[in-house]
């Protein structure tokens, strides 16, 4: 076992012993093979809890790393997590782990569970790669698990050694334009070169490739000649000439929402799917680690919970983070996933994740007031990029330390995550959540943007106000965009409105409004006005402009419009 982790075993040794049922975690560690059967039984032959307690850690510090982690696995599972919080800070990098972090590759989230199924398909595929170059795309929706599965597929021993002994090295990609490619694989390259320089002194550093092309070259050189048959994992690719750039006869695992993007490069090729949700009892392990509890004894709610989350790992990390903070919650948090209040805004997206949304909404609304707002900053961040805590302190005017404790109320919701490889930490939203972020920004700054004009709308319209007209135009669109559902409700299904937009614009961009907004609006009222606005348009046209309250008057008497009519002509009628 490493010195730093044996260290922290023993200074924590007499909190464990104090605490610790040796006889719940032995299972664990047994079924881990960390453990023999034969050791069980001689500390099960202990007298007391204590001694049983204290001749497992004995035993335990004269085993291996692995033997460590299988400890603190077993302390997560059965709900020690104060004491295995102890031992985070210390967990042992398992060979290979020290190429993997050499190289860059992402570590498992704090809270993890396996897909054995899926490792093994894309281990397979990597084997293929043994002895020849070539591709091996892993392809999923956006948040499914990708990335995990990729970083997870190369922590073997057997497989780094026996096929890319030259390591392993990752690059997030993402969406980016030429400009911002050349930067990723100049950074690449630099990174190589001072691992190799720092592994052979007599080799030089080059300057930084100044084109696509000449970064091409200088990466094919570093891959040929200084880390022959070592893996590139291009997280995340969107588009194809990204792809060309590294079709360099090089050992390549790509991860991308877009299945066929291999095919514009040349050499071997094979595939892995990632459906796009996890198997139910993953789901409700992940659930349950978070909970600290078995996953059979969660609550009745968990399987719904789970479904809808679609399986998805982001979500059910986002809502089990919820539930560790607010235990008694999981009927509320399955009915806010019920909700589909998010669904219009988000129909043009290229995904369609209601839960996420709704997760996201619930994780941030716990957060407190002046959390919230510092989280919704963090729309300033690039997508793929990630930052250490000093560049928000700029932002924030807080010293960094102040940053990631903030930051720390994120990760633990699962609303940001953590780069532990380097130092000082690197943070990062994954895309899914930068996309709901500017899209909440937006639609706030549509509430307010739509506050701000309201007043305009209550007097009579000045004609040939620029402003004004703007308003008239694409107030229904931003109310829409603003998922302002009973605002735009209240407003195209107004007589008022109607006179007046018609006597500025004409009829035809109110029809359409109708007809670009029927899936949010009520289909009978609706219908009552567009009835009414065809049977009419052609007056609508006319100057001097005809008296609306009339026209509507000739409606059916079971029509909104013919109501709206008649409350106007009797209000009139009164007034004289
Ligand atoms: P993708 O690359 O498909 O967009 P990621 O691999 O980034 O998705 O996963 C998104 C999030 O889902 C992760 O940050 C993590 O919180 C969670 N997640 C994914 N896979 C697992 C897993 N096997 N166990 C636990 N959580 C997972």
């Amino acid at each position: 076992m490493e010195e730093g982790a044996r260290s922290c075993l023993l200074q924590s040794r007499s909190s464990l012993e104090q605490d610790i049922r040796a006889s719940y975690l032995m299972d664990h560690m047994i079924s881990d093979g960390v453990l023999t059967g034969d050791e069980e039984d001689r500390i099960r032959s202990k007298p007391t809890r204590r001694e049983q307690a204290a001749a497992l850690l004995e035993l335990l510090l004269r085993k291996d790393n692995q033997a460590y982690i299988s400890f603190y696995n077993a302390l997560i599972r059965e709900s020690y997590g104060d004491l295995a919080s102890l031992l985070h800070n210390s967990l042992p990098l398992v060979s290979p782990e020290a190429v993997l972090s050499e190289g860059g590759v992402p570590q498992r989230p704090v809270v993890f569970v396996s897909r054995p199924a899926l490792v093994n398909r894309v281990r397979e595929k990597l084997y293929h790669l043994q002895k020849e170059p070539g591709w091996v795309t892993v392809f999923g929706m956006a948040g499914s698990g990708k990335s995990v599965l990729a970083a997870e597929s190369v922590r073997d021993h057997a497989l780094i050694t026996e096929c890319f002994p030259g390591g392993v090295h990752w690059l997030s990609i993402g969406q980016l334009d030429r400009a911002d490619l050349l930067v990723r694989i100049q950074s690449l390259c630099f990174r190589l070169e001072q691992q190799s320089q720092e592994k052979d002194p007599s080799s030089s550093l080059h300057r930084s490739p100044g084109s696509l092309e000449e970064a091409k070259e200088r990466l094919r050189f570093l891959m040929l000649h200084r880390y022959p048959r070592s893996l590139l994992i291009l997280d995340d690719i969107w588009d194809s000439s990204v792809l060309k750039a590294f079709d360099i006869q090089c050992r390549v695992l790509l991860t991308t929402r877009d299945r066929s993007l291999a095919d514009c490069v040349s050499g071997s090729k094979s595939e892995v799917a990632v459906e796009s949700g996890l198997e139910e009892d993953q789901a409700l392990e992940i659930l349950a680690l978070y909970v600290n509890g078995k996953p059979q004894r969660l609550p009745e709610q968990a399987r719904s919970i789970v479904r809808e989350c679609k399986g998805s790992p982001l979500v059910v990390s986002l809502v089990g983070a919820l539930l560790r903070e607010f235990p008694d919650r999981w009927a509320y948090y399955l009915h806010t996933l019920q909700q589909k209040k998010f669904k219009r805004i988000r129909k043009s997206s290229s995904y369609d994740y209601d839960a996420l949304d709704q997760a996201m909404a619930a994780s941030i609304q716990v957060l407190s007031e002046e959390h919230r707002e510092l989280y919704i900053d963090l729309t300033v961040l690039e997508k793929d990029v990630k930052v250490p805590a000093k560049v928000l302190s700029v932002l924030w005017d807080l010293e960094p330390e102040e940053v990631e404790d903030v930051f720390q109320d994120f990760v633990n919701k699962s609303l940001l995550f953590r780069d532990c490889h380097h130092r000082p930490y690197l943070y990062y939203l994954h895309d899914l959540q930068l996309d709901f972020l500017a899209e909440m920004n937006r639609s706030g700054l549509e509430v307010g943007l739509i506050h701000s004009t309201q007043w305009r709308l209550q007097g009579p319209p000045t004609s040939g106000d620029e402003e004004c007209l703007y308003w008239f135009r694409f107030l229904t669109y931003h109310m829409a965009k603003a998922n302002l559902t009973q605002e735009l409700y209240s407003l195209m299904f107004s007589l008022d409105w109607v006179r007046t937009k018609a006597q500025i614009m004409g009829p035809a961009h109110l029809i359409n409004d109708y007809v670009e907004y029927g899936a949010i609006l009520d289909k009978e009222v609706r219908g009552h006005f567009q009835e009414f606005l065809s049977l009419n348009g052609h007056q609508l046209e006319q100057r001097p402009f005809p008296d609306v309250v009339q026209l509507a008057l000739s409606q059916p008497d079971s029509s909104e419009v013919y109501r709206q009519a008649l409350l106007q002509a009797q209000e009139r009628a009164t007034r004289g």
